[in-house]
């Protein structure tokens, strides 16, 4: 299921004919008609996100109930897209600063209008599991979350379409912004992230003769871990259009295609940022609060202490939204032998090196752990099987494609890995005998173990899939 979605909207018609398109698209929809109908369905109904009509008789009203919408939040927050006729300039920002993440004008833009649904669904989604984390924290004994104030200071880098537009941009933005700016030219960006701390978020804007450039440049910082967790705000030259669902898919926190206005850039950054903050408000929390009890190590990663109760609560969220996971069980192949051959220390380096190569692949809201010497496990929430598949696979080439390098001893240890796969949505009766998700969690691990076992009897260095429940 990709997610649910409340529609906010005065007039039935319109609300009807939301209501079909994202039901095409395979959306749960639920909607309402008034602010506090609204209200009692952000309680009841948990939604991923909110479609707020704008055109409501007064003007201001759907701005009100914006702010009434995002005030009544807890928890991971909720995205908000305003939808109207009067999608000025003006308007837009007014809705931005009112808590929205966007206005889109009436009628939508459909391919773009599901683009920035899906971006913000996975945005949300990507909180979603860390503030999992954060649950399973508190469910272990551990403290709650550090309550001190964000902090207001950020970096940004903003790479402009040419060095002359960038200082013009820069002098509008620095008057808006209370954060550090600098400017790099996109062919140059890279090697200049490279050379400095991360940016907390970046401006990308292409030249409208090469915009393929900028896109190019947003896959490679999804792929990098350091700018992994970056905001990403895209401005793409109004010629350029046709390129909006491209660049929120390839990873863009927002994108502007109406061209460049200061105060919208500076509102749209602050709201990238505030999620980041929060996102990165639970990451630090999860990180410092679990470190000695919950994480091993040799390599740094969660335990098996941890892993278990998080499993249950992924799976009692699954069941409760009706979105699949996958867990995945990966074990090294011949690893004994490496220990036998090299020692003991360089079977370590190749565990440290082989939890830090799949870490980097895999997804912030996923979660990586070590269960057992030579074992891991993969849970990755709100995953459909394509996917799932696809991560294996990756995970098996990321490490068969380079084998480890002991610089110490100049040795180079090839390393393959097999891996079982279980999909929840394959075990649908362990999921509905227990609402606690422990029968799910058990049926799972066993389905995975049982996959990794034909992975390693017909070859190893490979992924199998549990069959289904017959
Ligand atoms: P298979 O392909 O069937 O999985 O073979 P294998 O050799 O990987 O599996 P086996 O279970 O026979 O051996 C696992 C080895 O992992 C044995 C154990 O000494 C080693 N091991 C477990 N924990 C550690 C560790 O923390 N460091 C090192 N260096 N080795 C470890
Ligand atoms: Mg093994
Ligand atoms: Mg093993």
């Amino acid at each position: 299921m990709p997610g649910k979605i409340l529609i906010v909207e005065p007039l039935p018609t319109t609300r009807i004919v939301l209501k079909v398109k994202l039901s095409t698209a395979f959306y749960t929809v639920s909607q309402a008609a008034s602010l506090s109908e609204a209200l009692l369905r952000l309680g009841e109904d948990r939604p991923d996100l909110i479609l707020l009509g704008a055109d409501w008789s007064d003007p201001d009203q759907g701005l009100r109930q914006c702010r009434a919408l995002q005030g009544a939040q807890k928890g991971a927050p909720v995205p908000i897209l305003m939808m109207g006729t009067d999608a000025t300039p003006e308007r837009r920002k007014a809705a931005l600063r009112a808590g929205a993440d966007d206005l889109i004008a009436k009628p939508a833009n459909e391919a773009e209008m599901m683009a920035r649904i899906r971006a913000l669904i996975r945005n949300r989604d990507s909180f979603e599991g860390l503030h999992l984390r954060e649950e399973a924290a508190a469910a272990l004994g551990f403290a709650e979350a550090d309550p001190t104030p964000f902090q207001t200071d950020a970096r940004i880098m903003l790479a402009a379409p040419d060095p002359v537009t960038g200082v013009r941009w820069m002098a509008g933005l620095k008057p808006l912004l209370p954060y550090t700016l600098a400017i790099e030219p996109i062919p140059k960006l890279l090697k200049a992230l490279s050379q400095r701390p991360a940016p907390d978020a970046l401006v990308i804007a292409p030249a409208p003769d090469a915009p393929e450039e900028g896109l190019r440049l947003l896959a490679e910082l999804r792929a990098r871990a350091a700018t992994r967790r970056a905001a990403v705000l895209v401005i793409l030259p109004p010629a350029c259009r046709d390129l909006f669902s491209d660049a929120l898919d390839l990873g863009a926190g927002d994108v502007m295609a109406n061209g460049f206005d200061a105060e919208e850039v500076a509102l749209r950054l602050d709201r990238l940022l505030q999620r980041k903050r929060l996102a990165d408000r639970a990451h630090q929390h999860v990180q410092d609060g679990l470190q000695a009890a919950v994480t091993d190590p040799l390599t740094g990663l969660f335990n098996r202490r941890y892993a278990l109760p998080h499993l249950a609560r992924v799976a009692e969220m699954s069941h409760r939204d009706q979105r699949g996971f996958a867990v995945m069980v990966a074990d090294l192949d011949h690893f004994k032998a490496i220990n036998d051959r090299y020692g003991h220390t360089a079977g370590d380096t190749v565990l440290t090196e082989v939890a830090q190569r799949l870490r980097d692949c895999l997804r912030p809201s996923d979660l990586l752990a070590r269960i057992g010497g030579e074992e891991f496990l993969v849970v990755m929430p709100a995953t459909d099987r394509k996917t799932a598949r696809n991560m294996a696979s990756r995970l098996c080439e990321t490490l068969r494609r380079h084998p480890v390098a002991i610089q110490s001893r100049d040795l180079q240890i090839p390393v393959t890995v097999s891996i079982g796969l279980a999909m929840s949505c394959d075990f649908p009766c362990a999921a509905a005998s227990d609402d606690r998700g422990q029968a799910m969690v058990q049926t799972l691990l066993d389905r995975a173990d049982q996959a990794l076992y034909g992975a390693k009897a017909t070859g190893r260095d490979q992924v199998t899939l549990s069959p289904p429940a017959a």
